[in-house]
């Protein structure tokens, strides 16, 4: 068990900003920026793709109007939503989250982005092998 489904239990304090039968939601305790927020399934799996769909669709429909009351409370006008999955990823609490994170100017979240070349050739293959992948 993670911390985040005793976090759920409330057997460890958190503080709450939302909860209904499928998703729980509170502040991050080593904040990026102000309002930094953790929106999490109460289904316990490590990453996103072992989540059951009814999950993902709860914490679909959550996830905009806790973006909307983050910002409206900290007076962000621009966010990040990152999400994390393994170790290499930046994983380290093996429970599904989703971070919202307020970006402001001197604070959030910082990016390196290392774009390589597209290789349309080998693109038109990867995509055909992706598309053959996706379960019905
Ligand atoms: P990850 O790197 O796994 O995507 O992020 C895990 C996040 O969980 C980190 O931002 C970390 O600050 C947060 N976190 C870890 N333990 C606790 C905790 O006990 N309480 C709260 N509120 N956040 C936690």
């Amino acid at each position: 068990m993670t911390i985040f489904s005793k976090i759920i239990k409330g057997e460890i304090p958190s503080h709450k900003i939302y909860e209904d039968d499928k998703v729980f939601a509170f502040l991050d305790i080593g904040p990026l920026s102000k309002g930094h927020t953790l929106v999490i399934p109460k289904e316990a799996v490590a990453t996103l793709d072992q989540l059951s769909d009814d999950s993902a669709a709860a914490i679909g429909r959550v996830l905009p109007r806790l973006c909307r009351a983050v910002m409206k409370a900290t007076g962000a006008k621009d966010f990040n939503i990152l999400q994390n999955n393994g170790a290499a990823a930046h994983q380290v609490v093996m429970h599904v989250h989703f971070h919202i994170i307020p970006k402001f100017n001197d604070t959030g979240l910082g990016i390196d982005w290392d774009p390589q070349q597209f290789d349309h050739t080998a693109g038109a293959q990867l995509a055909k092998q992706i598309v053959a992948s996706l379960e019905g």
